[in-house]
């Protein structure tokens, strides 16, 4: 058996984008669609966002299993379902509120009035930019 090394990387939990965050797509079918994000899925280090990796799901015409009050068994409609799919965290890049342009996402600290109330904010990486996002 090999042990293989968990990745820091891709380490769940630490999505550095979250729900209602605006952000570019950079890779895969849906490349360069903006969007924002619907759901954030750290454990799986996905994202939903919105207009972004549409699957078409069809459904089938199906019998219900409960007979209706005729006696006859009714029909469920089937059709076509579009939705949102997740893509991976790393396909998409957050978009600075600031200067509206995809960056990465830094971090940066503000200091507290007290000893250890330090808060941990995200900012744009764009030298000449720089501004906090959160
Ligand atoms: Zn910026």
């Amino acid at each position: 058996m090999t042990y293989i090394k968990p990745s820091l990387k891709n380490l769940p939990g630490k999505l550095k984008i979250k729900k209602g965050d605006k952000v570019k797509v950079i890779s895969g079918k849906s490349l360069d669609h903006v969007g924002v994000i619907l759901t954030a899925i750290p454990k799986e280090n996905k994202v939903i966002v919105e207009g972004a990796n549409i699957i078409v799901k069809h459904t089938k015409d199906r019998q219900s299993r409960k007979p209706n009050t005729t006696g006859a068994n009714s029909i469920i409609k089937g059709g076509r379902i579009e939705q949102e799919a997740p893509l991976h965290a790393s396909k998409v890049m957050l978009i600075c509120p600031a200067c509206n342009r995809p960056t990465r996402v830094g971090y940066a600290y503000k200091e507290g009035t007290e000893k250890l109330s330090r808060r941990k904010y995200r900012v744009c990486k764009h030298s000449d930019c720089g501004k906090a996002i959160d």
